[in-house]
């Protein structure tokens, strides 16, 4: 008999009472250190006094009016984000494939209005992913998230990761846009490298092509800056961004330069609920701690120590662990040893990490994590190799 709840998940038989900080307590009382963040949306960790205070001031003001009417609190989060990126002006969601609708949008109705209609083709990477909406599984286009599902929404053409020359050769007059993840996440913790992503920008800057970054999980101080393009020191034309921008908030947002969102006037896009006063007070305090350059810094400073410790357990189990990647503190452990193999050894250890495509084990802490908590991390880490060497070895 199906489930009351669709199964369309494989979950861990666990589930948490409540959360404090980098630990997650489950029904049994048993503490978990939490290196998945809910998929990098807890960027402060569970629980953070601030951002409680922020939801139950506001909740005991006004949660939801519609975008009938003008909503402050989105108007002060708008400012805050155009004030700190490329962006002239943000639209929000509720999700990642909510930003990725409309970023397409976006795109093909920048060409459109500028007489170019043709121009609707998004060039998009394998490995990607951008969300579950019909439009984001087509854009990226892998076949465990496609099948069934067609017909699929046309325009996108599919390229190697990093493959600068295929871009080349597959930029043309029908090209509206390339969408990329500066690292991918769900695609294995794979780091676009800045040269790539500088590349990029020239063969958008040289045919036309709008630029659109996917930071919905490498964004919002999770590589140490607070959006992880920062780095290659380029701008993009648009972007889309949620998950860690709620901190555990459903809140998604498209930031875009005003050239690249000149189409998009009254009426030509929507949501009900999307920057309601709830999400965007949340918003606002997520964004007012983590783009603090002295937040940012400790980000950096973390990950690279996290980063150490990783190496050092990739030399010591080299039969479980093949390589550390990743910046920041989204990080990843290439396996030898089967990836969901490792989780489960973690789960006995009692900690929490996600697997990722390629074999990859992800870690994506809190971005406030402590010292002691790192090398606890380490330290089950090491424990959890331990355990899979010794099932292998029985
Ligand atoms: C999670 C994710 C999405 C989709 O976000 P949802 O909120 O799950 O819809 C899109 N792009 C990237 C890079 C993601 O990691």
């Amino acid at each position: 008999m199906i489930p009351a709840v669709l199964p369309t998940y494989n979950r861990a038989p666990l589930a948490f009472t409540h959360g404090e900080g980098s630990w997650l307590v489950a029904e049994d009382g048993t503490r978990y250190l939490d290196l998945g963040a809910g998929i990098a949306v807890n960027a402060l960790g569970h629980a953070h006094p601030a951002l409680v205070a922020a939801l139950t001031e506001q909740a005991g003001r006004l949660w939801h009016v519609s975008n009938l009417y003008r909503i402050p609190e989105q108007e002060r989060l708008a400012e805050m984000l155009v004030e700190r990126t490329f962006a002239d002006t943000v639209f929000f969601t509720n999700s990642g494939t909510e930003a990725a609708e409309l970023a397409i949008k976006m795109a093909r109705k920048h060409w459109y209005e500028k007489g170019q209609p043709e121009r609707v083709e998004i060039i998009c990477f394998e490995g990607a992913f951008h969300g579950r909406s019909t439009g984001a599984i087509a854009a990226a286009g892998s076949e465990k998230m496609v099948k069934g599902f067609g017909p699929l929404m046309p325009g996108f053409v599919h390229l190697k990761f990093g493959d600068h020359d295929a871009l080349r050769a597959a930029i043309g007059p029908k090209t509206a846009a390339i969408m990329v993840e500066p690292v991918q996440g769900e695609g294995g913790i794979r780091v676009l490298p800045d040269a790539c992503l500088k590349g990029l920008r020239d063969l958008c800057d040289e045919s036309g092509a709008l630029m659109i970054l996917d930071e919905v999980q490498c964004g919002m101080g999770r590589t140490g800056r607070l959006f992880a393009h920062e780095w290659a020191g380029v701008t993009p034309d648009i972007m889309m961004v949620a998950k860690g921008i709620g901190g555990g908030f459903p809140l998604g947002a498209v930031l875009a330069t005003e050239a690249a969102a000149a189409g998009m006037g009254a009426g030509s896009h929507g949501s009900t609920y999307g920057g309601n006063p709830l999400g965007c007070a949340v918003g606002a305090k997520v964004v007012e701690i983590v783009s603090d350059d002295a937040f940012l810094d400790a980000v950096k400073a973390r990950g690279a120590r996290f980063r150490q410790g990783l190496e050092a357990l990739v030399a010591s189990h080299p039969e479980v662990f093949e390589a550390v990647r990743g910046v920041g503190l989204i990080l990843g452990l290439k396996c030898r040893a089967a990836n969901t193999d490792v989780v489960k050894a973690a789960y006995a250890e009692h900690l929490l990490t996600v697997p990722a495509a390629d074999n990859v084990l992800r870690l994506l802490p809190a971005l406030n994590i402590s010292d002691a908590d790192i090398s606890e991390a380490l330290a089950r880490l090491d424990r959890a190799a331990g355990r899979v060497k010794a099932d292998v070895a029985a």
